[in-house]
Order: C-alpha cells, then structure tokens, then sequence
C-alpha cells in the first residue's frame, strides 16, 4: 500500500500515479514527479553485519578493532555503542563511543547487542 500525495496546486486527493514517475491530478491536470528521495527513505533500512535490522536508538557492539583516522586511536572490537543514530552515507551510523566522541561507523562492523 502507497500513499498518493495530494495534489501540490489544487489539494485534491483523487490524484493517481501515472506508471512513468509522475503524480497526475484528475482535477486540474497538474502532474509531478514522484520524489526519487522519497521512495528511497522509504525501502532504506539498516542491517548490521549479521543481517539484523538496526533502529535509531539501538545499542550495538562494534565486531572488529577500527583504527580512526588521523591517529584517533582505535576503537577496539567489543566495544558496546549505545544510542546509534542512522544516517544516510557510507559511514551511516552516527554515534558517541566514550573516551572518542562523536564518530561516524558503517553497520557492516557492528552488531545489534
Ligand atoms: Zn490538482
């Protein structure tokens, strides 16, 4: 099931998705496209390295030692990550590791605890 939008020109809400990436309002004729963006926030999901799905808010446990750039140190293996954000990005888990800070890691190197 998908939501149409209401049409952006008149509000109705008898508008219809065309098949070809556009809304089309039967009212008044207006059409636009379909938010690409949208459609991607939509089916976008996070999985850690174990395929399990990974929430804002999780805490999960980072599975291998990861050396930070500019000799940051490194952030062991095990280390346990409370309160992920996910963002989108190559590195698209925003958090905060005691003794580092705020960091950016991938979720293919943690797993939900
Ligand atoms: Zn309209």
């Amino acid at each position: 099931m998908s939501t149409l939008p209401a049409c952006p020109a008149c509000t109705s809400d008898l508008t219809y998705e065309d098949g070809a990436g556009l809304y089309v309002c039967p009212e008044c004729g207006h059409e636009w496209p379909v938010q690409a963006d949208t459609a991607g926030e939509a089916a976008k999901v996070w999985r850690d390295a174990s395929g399990n799905l990974l929430q804002d808010g999780d805490t999960v446990t980072v599975i291998k030692d990861l050396k930070l750039k500019g000799g940051g140190g490194t952030v062991k293996q095990g280390t346990k990550v409370k309160n992920i954000r996910l963002v989108e990005g190559d590195h698209d888990i925003d958090c905060k590791i005691d003794g580092f800070g705020a960091m950016s890691l991938k979720s293919e190197f943690v797993r939900k605890a």
